[in-house]
């Protein structure tokens, strides 16, 4: 990892890994996790939050999201819709 004692401001914020972390796509990232990439929610979850899938997964940004994993597959998406009365979810998953 770079270090911008050693490697300078400018590096550090335009080449090298954390730059090319932060800068992921959303695509980039269900095409390199397989689990998000085919996952029924994907469309609504998007792979979830960067920083909560570190926080899951120990430190990378590309893992999947386990607190919208829970959320998801534990069925509180159609809990959630259920509660909401007449809201209507202007992209819904199916
Ligand atoms: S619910 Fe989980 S597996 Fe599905 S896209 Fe979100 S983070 Fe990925």
């Amino acid at each position: 990892m770079e270090n911008v004692k050693t490697d300078g401001l400018q590096k550090v914020l335009t080449e090298g890994r954390f730059i090319s972390a932060i800068t992921k796509t959303i695509g980039e990232k269900l095409r390199e996790n397989k689990k998000c990439g085919s996952c029924a929610y994907a469309a609504a979850c998007q792979g979830g939050c960067p920083a909560l899938s570190m926080i899951s997964s120990g430190g990378s940004m590309l893992s999947s999201d386990e607190y919208k994993c829970a959320f998801f597959f534990g069925g509180w998406y159609e809990k959630f819709c259920n509660v909401m009365g007449d809201w209507k979810n202007l992209n819904p998953i199916n």
